[in-house]
This record gives structure tokens, sequence and C-alpha cells, in this order.
């Protein structure tokens, strides 16, 4: 089954055409990072016109680069939420053209579960149950997955860690290289509270604080080892809560999902965990993390197989629950 995938939730215009979820015959993306770099973040108007130009030429260039016709596609798959709705429009408007146009079997697609198939496209499907934990678009989440397509929420994000140098992530890995992260004793919320929430709020505090007494005593900010510092203590408890949740739920695989599991230090301490907890990790090469539409395309596949068809009326959703 030749399945075309469309992901445009965010900042990236994603095309993809993948055989039966597994083989990629092409998968094109198109980023806007240095269109929304100087406003600090991705300015939605900005992003649903860049989507609006780039979407055809970038369906031809998929389409070239599969060597495959229109004629010849089974199905479309494309992310319906969450994201940003104006967005999220540009591609489902595209999808539904095309299965309109060609009779073609339509499926929405959670972007969250796009970002677990990322996995399941690269390493096949994992042992159920398992914990996956996703990091995307700012939101931090740990799902117990009993079985295929069955979602149930731990726990997430509690606040938003926001004033991080856009697209922050990658900033923070880079910095954080040549920085001690034992330098600086930021507190963490570890999971003895019992809960699986990832609330950032204390630790964005400390950092605000340390900034300010460094200034305060006529020093200069090591950038590299606040980084590290910051990103160890965000990686702590990551992998701690992560960990805690697996034991609990007895599960014997971990999975990792979403653009900051690209994240190197992230990756080292949870196969680290994982090997001292006896778990198997998996997680996506750091091409497939990232925003991408061989995994919308993939994820699609495994619900058009078992027979799941989404109406053409389907509506974009900001906020789509995984769970
Ligand atoms: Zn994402």
């Amino acid at each position: 089954m030749r399945v075309l995938g469309i992901e445009t939730s965010c900042d990236e215009t994603a095309v993809a055409v993948v055989d039966d979820g597994e083989k990629v015959l092409a998968s094109l993306i198109a980023g806007q990072a240095a269109l929304h770099g100087r406003f600090g973040g991705v300015v939605p108007e900005l992003a649903s016109r860049a989507h609006l130009e780039t979407i055809n030429p970038l369906l031809d260039a998929a389409l070239a680069e599969a060597q495959t016709d229109l004629h010849e596609l089974d199905g479309v798959a494309v992310t319906v939420g969450p994201g940003l709705v104006g967005a999220l429009l540009v591609g489902m408007a595209t999808a539904k053209a095309v299965a309109l146009a060609l009779d073609l079997p339509f499926i929405g697609v959670n972007h969250l579960e796009g970002h677990i198939y990322a996995n399941v496209l690269e390493h096949g499907h994992p042992d159920h149950p398992y914990v996956a934990f996703i990091v995307s678009g700012g939101h931090t989440m740990l799902v117990h997955v009993p079985e295929e397509h069955r979602y149930e929420l731990l726990g997430q994000t509690l606040a938003r860690f926001v004033g991080l140098p856009f697209p922050g992530g990658p900033e923070i890995d880079r910095l954080a290289q040549r920085g001690n992260p034992a330098a600086i004793a930021f507190p963490r919320a570890l999971a003895g509270s019992g809960d699986f929430d990832f609330s950032l709020s204390g630790l964005k505090t400390a950092v605000v604080r340390h900034v300010r007494a460094e200034r305060d005593a006529g020093r200069e900010v090591d950038l590299a080892d606040l980084a590290a510092s910051f990103q160890e203590a965000v990686v702590d408890v990551q992998v701690d809560k992560t960990m805690g949740a697996a034991e609990e739920r007895k599960v014997s695989t971990v999975l990792l999902a979403g653009g900051v599991v690209a994240n190197t230090r992230l990756r080292e301490r949870m196969a680290e965990a994982a090997e001292a907890n006896g778990l198997a990790l998996r997680y996506p090469s750091p091409e497939l993390c990232t925003d991408n539409a061989a995994m919308i395309a993939c994820a699609g596949f495994f619900r058009l197989a078992k027979g799941e068809r989404t109406s053409l009326e389907v509506g974009a959703d900001a906020g789509l629950p995984l769970a």
C-alpha cells in the first residue's frame, strides 16, 4: 500500500511517499526557521503563508523523487492536530484534494502518534505494553501504550518553558557540550512525588535568579555552564519520571519520540538509565525525530490497513489529544 503523507502542523512543510509503512520512497522537508528566527518564535500567519507557497512544488518534488504518479497512490495521510490551525489547514486541504480527486482512502493522523511511528518506521513495532516519552512543540508527556493505537496519558508538562532562543533545543544542546553540567546546582522536581507531570517553573525561576546574581556580582554569565547545568536538571527529571513510569506500569520497553529526543545528553542519560533498569530503549535517528511526513504516512498506513478512514469533513484541531 503506497501512502502519501503530508505534515504542516508547525513550521516545517513536509511531504513523503511510503510503501507499507516501512519503505520510504521520498521524504522532503522545507523548514521555515530562517523566516521565524528574528521573531523569536513561530509566527502562525507567516507559517501558513509559507506552507501555502511550498506545498504544491514540494508535493511534485516528492512524487518525482519517489518515481510515482498520483494514480499509483493507495491512500493519503495528513496531520490534523495538534498544531497551528492555519498551518494544519494548508496540508489538510492539499491532502483532501488529492484524496477526493483520485477517490483514495483518507486518514487524519495525530501529530504525536506520528512521532511514535517514526520509531515504527525505523525499527518496526515495539513490544506492547510500553511507555513513550514524547516531546513535541513545547509539550512533554509520558504515555502508557498497552496495545497498538491505545494511549493512556500518565503525565505532561504543567508549565511551558519560555524564553529559550528559537528553536531552543539544538542551541542548548550545542552550548551545553562545552559546559560543565555540575557547575550550577539547579532544583529538580523528581518523581518522589508519585506523579508523572513535568513542572519546570521552579527551574525557570532558579535560572533567572542565577543570571541576576551573577550580573549583580559583576561577573560574566558562563553560557556554556548555564546551558549544561540547565539541561542536566531538565534531563534528570525527564529520565527519573520516565523510569518511574516504566516501573509503575511494569513495562519492559521505553520509547522516545519527538524533536527534543534528538538531544545528545538526553539520549545518553536515557540509555544509561534503561540499561541500569533492564529496559529496552528505542528512539529514532535524529533526522526522524524532528517533524517529517514519513512518520505521518507510516502512522496513517497502520490505521488504513485496519480499515480505518477519516471523513473529508474533518477539521483541524489545535489541541487534539493523543489519549
Ligand atoms: Zn513534532
